[in-house]
């Protein structure tokens, strides 16, 4: 099968685009390298059914062909990373709403099966139970810069959802929450591959905040093998899954955590958010999933646990 992935430079496109080589697919990456980078498909790049193309998901004639190609489409080019989003405002809107509406559109064109890779940031700030994917949005003011990104990627979830009502477009949409592993970097402000590094190189570990703050961390290993999966289920068209962990550690937590298992002497320092992201900004206080949708349907069940994870990210950065 020929597949694209868009954002196949990225993070988790890169491990994604690995894995589906590895199924025998002939696999597209188109990415811009924004955040993307060429050392994330070292390993792949040369690979006979790799293509890469380095350009923007906006440049219709090129993304035209590319869709015409393929069979199935995972769309994963996005704004990444609660720094880039704070400092990039205008990009992160342009890039996540034109590009899916673009991705869509010709998608809808050739009728392509898309996968379109969302966020649960799009649940906002819910503190009393775990998310389920018919859950209310819960949104904080327009002035705080953070809720672009959350609303960007809810309307691409609309708009996904009204090709499939509308024009029977096969599509579905996969919440992504906290996913973590090699090759993330701590560049655009995810906290692991921070704390990690921090520990490595004897720096103070910044907890942001008062640290109480919790989120559940995903392997991408168990990510990629859930988008895969559900890609590949008929069953899961127009419908929207979470893809997450349901064990929930504080920052606080996982900041000594991090610190024991590097056997760091690193000092847990404790910022502002003000001082951390500038003025505007509004944290989650907790964020865990429901993933009972994904296990019934397609059998997900994270298999790494807290431990598994940092290790893994440790030994990258030790690499
Ligand atoms: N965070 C932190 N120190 C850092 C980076 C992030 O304490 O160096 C906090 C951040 O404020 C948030 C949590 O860790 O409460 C997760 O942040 P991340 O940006 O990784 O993901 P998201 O906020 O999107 O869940």
């Amino acid at each position: 099968m020929k597949v694209l992935v868009t954002g196949g430079a990225g993070f988790i496109g890169s491990h994604l685009s690995e894995s589906l080589l590895e199924m025998g697919h002939e696999v597209f990456i188109i990415d811009n390298l924004w955040t993307g980078k060429l050392s994330n498909i070292a390993r792949i790049q040369n690979h006979e059914r790799l293509h890469l193309v380095v350009d923007n998901i906006l440049n219709e004639s090129v993304m035209n062909e590319l869709v015409f190609k393929a069979d199935h489409i995972y769309h994963l080019a996005a704004a990444v990373g609660v720094r880039n989003i704070m400092d990039h405002p205008v990009e992160t809107i342009e890039v996540n709403v034109q590009g899916t509406e673009a991705v869509l559109r010709l998608a809808n064109r050739f009728k392509k099966k898309v996968l379109i890779a969302s966020t649960s940031e799009i649940y906002g700030n819910h503190l009393d139970h775990t998310l389920s994917e018919d859950d209310n949005r819960i949104m904080g003011s327009v002035k705080k810069r953070r809720w672009a990104y959350a609303c960007s990627k809810t309307l691409d979830e609309f708009l996904a959802l009204a090709y499939y009502d509308e024009k029977k477009l096969p599509v579905v949409i996969c919440r992504l929450f906290n996913t973590v592993g090699p090759r993330q970097t701590g560049q655009y402000g995810m906290v692991l591959p921070n704390f990690v590094q921090c520990a490595l190189f004897g720096k103070p570990i910044t907890v942001y905040g008062d640290g109480t703050q919790t989120r559940s961390f995903t392997h991408v290993y168990d990510v990629i093998w859930a988008l895969s999966r559900i890609m590949e289920e008929p069953r899961a068209e127009g419908e929207i899954f979470n893809i997450g962990n349901d064990h929930e550690v504080s920052i606080e937590d996982l900041a000594r955590k991090v610190k024991e298992m590097t056997g760091s002497e690193s000092e847990i320092e404790y910022i502002p958010y003000e001082k951390a992201y500038g003025p505007g900004f509004e944290d989650m206080q907790r964020r865990c999933p429901n993933i009972e949708k994904a296990k019934n349907l397609i059998g997900y069940e994270p298999s790494r646990d807290l431990e598994n994870i940092i290790q893994s990210v440790i030994d990258y950065f030790k690499e």
